[in-house]
């Protein structure tokens, strides 16, 4: 058994080493069912068709048949009942990987030893006062200036630690070798860049903002691109090492913590100088995530900040309407991609949801704006006006149509009706029907059913997703409803988001499986094209959405990432609700005979993908402008310009796809 934590590395190793074939065979009797693919009969459920799929290359497993999946670990540990640590061990006896165990001390999680661990640390704290002390000096000039614009003076910009990183290759890399630190503690630290000729400053000729743990001590740095020669990202962040895991950092949670405890409150808002404003206008609570959006481990910690327990007690309300088990408040710029994020943490746990407020800005100005036009009042009566998740994502979803008609109100009724059914907690979900017949100007029992009929054609599924038991002691832990019925939390199944003889829905479908499944065969142009917003059907852009947090898809077209690490990493930050999805769509069946069909075929879903997206802003746009009154010369113009973008693009894209 087992004396401590499995070293992540072991667990790699085991997982690289073992063969899922080989292990699956022993079980199921398999024969090849397409490209990379296998298929056999599922040793979970009954069934006399193989519904059963692996991919040994991607060491993944899905039934199609009764949803279970996972990696070869999570197979050994399902077929023969055990538990994680005793499938990695005899894994690691079968294929002879050597495990090495840390001492956890009763903690769970990673654990770098401490030698590693306080070096690193060490190396933070050289860099940022090294930072510090280079924000002052006469290179700096545009650093201080970016800081002034943005109303921070020299005493705030003191108090967050913000720093700047002078231009050349090796200025913070000369000081930390001179410090005695070595080329792999450099390199492990993520502060340098591995080259042909040996590493270099990560960050150069950047604003850097020191992101900390909750104990206050440097983990990473937030780097803003300065000058027009940087052809960099605008923003630039530590990448994963040992210390620094960024689905689980909140840059200000350090200075934040003690409030958010006191208050029972969070708020979460975009970017490092949003951070600055909110907490220079006094809301003392803001956090942000850095480089990736909010999610589920974020979640968590928030959760354990606020003391947040009795998960059930979020719809209790204080006298004041604060809910006693605290509030989680996110503030987005208004545009589309902060409605998106809205709606992905819609998709997040929902007992946190019904603690989860939205605060938008009129105008669609971010804190930090705010702050600049209006003063710090502003800033503190935004998050004022904030509004329930449910609320927000409902009229977020009914605002793209016109409920002027009798059309575009029976398809509002039918995009809001799935996303009130999906409240958990039936308590709430009558009200929110009321208030949806209000906001569409329906009648009440006309909504009530649409609801209800929405809630059970999810529920024809008739699947359970693999949910994680209800905290105990937590009322309903029973996993009984007060009225008998159970409470799935509905997994979205392929065959309930996109409907088969949907076109784009097949072409976005393709498109997810051969980024997910093949990622090496792709054309890195071609991915680092696809837009933001790229897929129609509203359940695969939040795969995508996922894709793009985990930031690597890039890496893997490269050849840089293994193809079953991506996938991995997808998996590992994917919400409940999304994750039956991507195993889904991880295991399809592609049409290609062999690798180069397969390249083929994956050049031509993406520009088809690509394709669909500038149609579908060309006709917003369109639209807009007929709605755009022309005497208001400079809106018109700018939308005309906009339209003149986009058509340029599609010409440009049926050229090169000839
Ligand atoms: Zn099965």
């Amino acid at each position: 058994m087992a004396q401590g934590l499995i070293r992540r590395a072991d667990v790699d190793a085991v997982r690289e080493r073992s063969r899922l074939d080989e292990v699956v065979a022993e079980h199921v009797t398999l024969r090849t069912a397409g490209i990379g693919s296998m298929k056999g009969l599922c040793p979970f459920h009954d069934e006399k068709t193989p519904s059963f799929n692996i991919r040994p290359q991607l060491g993944h497993w899905h039934c199609f048949g009764c949803g279970e999946g996972g990696d070869v670990i999570s197979f050994v540990q399902k077929i023969n009942h055990l538990s994680f640590v005793e499938a990695v061990e005899m894994l690691a006896a079968k294929y002879g990987v050597q495990l090495q165990y840390e001492d956890s001390g009763g903690e769970r999680g990673e654990r770098p030893d401490f030698g590693t661990r306080r070096r690193l640390l060490d190396a933070h704290a050289i860099a940022e006062e090294y930072y510090r002390e280079q924000l002052a000096t006469p290179a700096a000039e545009v650093g201080r200036r970016f800081l002034t614009e943005r109303g921070f003076d020299q005493e705030a910009a003191a108090h967050f630690g913000v720093g700047f990183a002078p231009e050349g290759w090796d200025s913070l890399t000369g000081v930390l070798r001179k410090r005695g630190f070595t080329e792999p503690e450099l390199v492990a630290s993520g502060l340098v860049s591995e080259g042909q000729r040996g590493v270099y400053d990560r960050f150069r000729g950047r604003l850097v903002w020191p992101i900390r743990d909750i104990t206050g001590n440097t983990i990473g740095f937030g780097a803003r691109r300065l000058l027009d020669s940087d052809k960099g990202p605008k923003y630039l962040n530590t990448p994963e090492t040992a210390i620094y895991h960024k689905s689980q950092v909140l840059y200000g949670l350090d200075i934040a913590r003690k409030e958010i405890s006191a208050q029972h409150r969070v708020v979460v808002v975009e970017g490092y100088t949003d951070v600055m404003a909110a907490h220079l206008a006094g809301v003392k609570t803001a956090v942000a995530s850095c480089g990736t959006a909010f999610g589920a481990d974020h979640v968590k910690i928030v959760r354990r900040v606020m003391g947040d327990s009795n998960p059930s007690a979020g719809l209790r309300l204080n006298t004041d309407g604060r809910s006693l088990a605290g509030e989680v408040i996110f503030t987005f710029d208004g545009d589309a991609a902060g409605q998106k994020a809205a709606l992905r943490a819609f998709e997040e746990d929902q007992r946190f949801v019904a603690q989860t407020y939205v605060a938008v800005e009129a105008s669609g100005m971010d804190p930090c704006d705010l702050r600049i036009q209006q003063g710090d009042q502003a800033v503190r009566d935004l998050i004022e006006t904030r509004r329930p998740l449910f609320e927000f994502a409902i009229r977020t979803a009914i605002s793209q149509v016109d409920l002027d008609t009798v059309e575009g109100q029976v398809t509002a009724l039918r995009m809001a009706a799935p996303v009130v059914s999906r409240i958990r907690d039936r308590a709430m979900r009558p009200e929110y029907a009321r208030r949806l017949s209000g906001w569409l100007g329906m009648d009440e029992g006309t909504v009530l059913r649409a609801v209800h009929d929405a809630a059970r054609s999810e529920g024809r599924g008739g699947h359970r997703a693999d949910v994680p038991a209800q905290a105990p002691g937590a009322p309903g832990a029973g996993g009984q409803g007060s009225d008998g019925a159970p409470e799935p939390l509905p997994a979205a199944r392929l065959a309930d988001v996109v409907p088969p003889r949907d076109p784009v829905g097949q072409v976005e479908t393709q498109s997810l499986a051969v980024m997910l499944q093949a990622p090496q065969l792709l054309d890195t142009e071609k991915v680092a094209s696809l837009p933001d917003d790229a897929f129609h059907v509203p359940a695969l852009q939040s795969v995508w959405d996922v894709m793009l947090a985990a930031g690597t898809l890039l890496d893997a077209a490269e050849g840089q990432l293994h193809p079953a690490r991506f996938l991995e990493q997808v998996l590992e930050i994917a919400g409940e609700t999304v994750r039956p999805l991507i195993v889904e769509i991880a295991n399809l069946d592609l049409p290609a005979r062999d690798e180069q069909g397969l390249s083929k075929l994956a050049g031509s879903l993406l520009d088809r993908l690509t394709e669909l997206s500038i149609t579908r802003e060309y006709s917003v746009l369109k639209q807009r402008l007929q709605r755009t009154d022309p005497s208001d010369s400079e809106r018109y113009q700018e939308i005309m310009a906009r339209l003149t973008q986009v058509q340029g693009r599609r010409r440009a894209l049926r050229a090169g796809g000839d």
